[in-house]
C-alpha cells in the first residue's frame, strides 16, 4: 500500500535522526492512515504518544514528509489500536478505521480474501503471548486463553474474565485472537468492543441492515468481546447478542468476554444473559503480584534493547502498584525522561524523578493544575477560565475541577472560584461527572490518569 510505503520512509529517516529509545517509544507503533488535501493523518497507539508527537516531533514529522514529497499543512495524531500495521485494507475500510465492512452499507464482501482482511481487523499484533508475561495474578486466565488456542469452542466456552482497568484483560484476550490466526489463518476472528458492537448495531438500525451484521458476527468462529459491561442497560443490543451468542455457542463456536466485573454484578444486565454469560469459565483475573511487575517491566525494556536495573524495575514495581497501564507509563516515563537527558536509568535518576510519596513533589499550586490541564489538552488559560461552553473546552475544565479536588483537596466554593465560576454547584456536577467516568474504561479515565502523570513530571 502506498501510504504505508510512504511511511515505512519517512520512519526510517527518523529512525536515523532520533534515539533508539525515542524511536522504539514513540514511533515504533505508529502508521499513516490518511494523507489528503495537504492534512495528514497519522495513527497512534495511546494518548501518551499522542502528546508527545504533537509537542515535541510535529516540526520533525512533517519536514521528513516533506522530504518524501508531501506537504502536511496539518497533521492530525489519532488514536488508533485496532488496526494492525500489516493488515491490507480496502479504501471503505480505510475511510472507517476499525469498523468491520458488513455492517456498512456496502453489501458483505463476496471473496473470501477480502472477508479474511475484515475479519482480521480489530485485532492489534503488538498483543501477543510471546509478549505477555504469565505470573501470580494472571497465570489461570493465561492457561485457559492457551486451552482456547489449542481447541477453541471446546473446553471454556464461554470464556468470561473480568478484573480491573489495565491489568492486561484486552491484552490477553487479543492475543487469543492473534494466536488463533496465526495457527489456522483462515479462522474467522471477531473482536470488538461491546461499545463497538452498540455503536454498529445502532449504525445498522439506522440504515435497516442488522441482517449483514448479523451475519457477520454469527459467522464467526472465535467472537471476542471486550468490555462487557457497556451492554448495561441497552435492551435492544443485549437481545440482538443473546442472538448472537446462542447461534455460535449452539454451533461450538468460541465466545470469549471481558469485563470490569462479573456478571452477577453488571447492572440491568438481562437474566439470561448473565446466566449466559456464566455457564461457560469465569475467572477473576487479578493485577500482576509484585514478581510479576517487575518481569513486564524488565520484558518491555528487553524488546527495546534497554537493560533496566534490577533495583529500579523493583523501585517502579512497588510505586505502581494497581495496574500494568499505570506502570507502563511509569517506564515510559523514565525512559523519556533519561533519554532527553542523556542519563542512565539508575536508582538514584528514578528516585530523584518521583518524590518519596506516590511518586510527586509536594507543592502543586490550583493555578499550576488548571495551567497543565489547560496544555495538556492543548487550550489556552482563557478558554478553560472563560465562559465558552464548547465541549472541547468544558470537558479539560471539568477535568481541572476534578484534578483540584483530587489533588489539592480544595472546598467545592474555592474549586469554582478558582476556575472563574460563581456557582459551586458547577464544581459538585462536574466532579461528580469525571467520577462517575472514572469507574469504567473511558477515554476521559484515560487522559485523568496520563495528565495526572504529567503534572508532576
Ligand atoms: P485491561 O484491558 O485489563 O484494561 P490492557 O490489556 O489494556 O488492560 O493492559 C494495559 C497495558 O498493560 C497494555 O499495554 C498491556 O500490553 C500491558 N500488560 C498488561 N498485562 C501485561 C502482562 N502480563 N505482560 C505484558 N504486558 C502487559
Ligand atoms: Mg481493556
Amino acid at each position: 500500500m502506498q501510504e504505508n510505503a510512504l511511511w515505512q520512509a519517512v520512519l526510517g529517516q527518523i529512525e536515523l535522526g532520533v534515539s533508539r529509545g525515542n524511536y522504539m517509544t514513540w514511533f515504533k507503533n505508529t502508521q499513516l492512515i490518511k494523507s489528503k488535501d495537504g492534512v495528514v493523518v497519522i495513527g497512534v497507539p495511546n494518548v501518551f504518544v499522542k502528546n508527545q508527537l504533537e509537542r515535541k516531533f510535529d516540526d520533525l514529522i512533517s519536514k521528513t514528509l516533506s522530504e518524501n514529497g508531501v506537504k502536511a499543512n496539518r497533521i492530525d495524531y489519532k488514536i488508533h489500536t485496532g488496526i494492525s500495521p500489516l493488515v491490507k485494507f480496502d479504501d471503505d475500510v480505510l475511510k472507517n478505521p476499525g469498523t468491520p465492512g458488513p455492517t456498512t452499507s456496502t453489501p458483505a464482501p463476496r471473496s473470501t480474501d477480502a472477508m479474511h482482511r475484515v475479519y482480521r481487523l480489530g485485532l492489534n499484533e503488538r498483543y501477543s503471548f510471546e509478549n505477555f508475561v504469565v505470573g501470580g495474578g494472571n497465570e489461570l486466565a493465561y492457561a485457559a486463553c492457551q486451552a482456547i488456542v489449542k481447541k477453541p469452542g471446546d473446553k471454556y466456552n464461554p470464556l468470561f474474565i473480568y478484573g480491573g482497568v489495565g491489568i492486561g484483560k484486552t491484552h490477553l484476550i487479543q492475543a487469543v485472537g492473534n494466536a488463533v490466526l496465526a495457527a489456522k489463518p483462515n479462522s474467522k476472528v471477531v473482536y470488538t468492543s461491546s461499545e463497538q458492537f452498540v455503536r454498529e448495531f445502532v449504525d445498522a438500525l439506522r440504515k435497516k441492515n442488522t441482517t449483514d451484521f448479523a451475519r457477520f458476527h454469527r459467522g464467526a468462529d472465535v467472537l471476542i468481546v471486550d468490555d462487557v459491561q457497556f451492554f448495561a442497560g441497552k435492551e435492544k443490543v443485549q437481545e440482538e447478542f443473546f442472538h448472537t451468542f446462542n447461534n455460535l455457542y449452539q454451533a461450538n463456536k468460541q465466545i470469549i468476554m471481558s469485563s470490569d466485573k462479573p456478571p452477577k454484578d453488571i447492572p440491568t444486565l438481562e437474566e439470561r444473559l448473565r446466566s449466559r454469560f456464566s455457564q461457560g469459565m469465569t475467572i477473576d483475573m487479578q493485577n500482576p503480584d509484585f514478581e510479576t511487575r517487575c518481569a513486564i517491566l524488565h520484558s518491555k525494556t528487553l524488546s527495546q534493547n534497554i537493560e533496566l536495573p534490577q533495583e529500579v524495575a523493583e523501585f517502579l514495581a512497588s510505586r505502581f502498584q494497581s495496574n500494568v497501564r499505570e506502570l507502563e507509563g511509569s517506564l515510559n516515563q523514565v525512559l523519556a525522561y533519561c533519554d532527553m537527558r542523556g542519563l542512565e536509568p539508575s536508582l538514584q535518576t528514578v528516585s530523584n524523578m518521583f518524590d518519596s510519596s506516590r511518586g510527586r513533589p509536594k507543592h502543586l499550586s490550583a493555578r499550576q493544575i488548571i495551567e497543565r490541564t489547560a496544555k495538556y489538552f492543548h487550550i489556552s488559560i482563557e478558554e478553560i477560565l472563560g465562559p465558552k461552553r464548547d465541549k472541547d473546552i468544558v470537558v479539560p475544565r471539568q477535568v481541572a475541577m476534578y484534578m483540584l479536588r483530587s489533588e489539592l483537596h480544595l472546598s467545592f466554593p474555592k474549586i469554582a472560584h478558582e476556575l472563574g465560576r460563581k456557582d459551586h454547584t458547577t464544581a459538585i456536577h462536574s466532579i461528580d461527572k469525571i467520577e462517575k467516568e472514572l469507574s469504567y474504561e473511558t477515554p476521559i479515565k484515560q487522559h485523568v490518569t496520563d495528565l495526572r502523570g504529567k503534572l508532576y513530571a
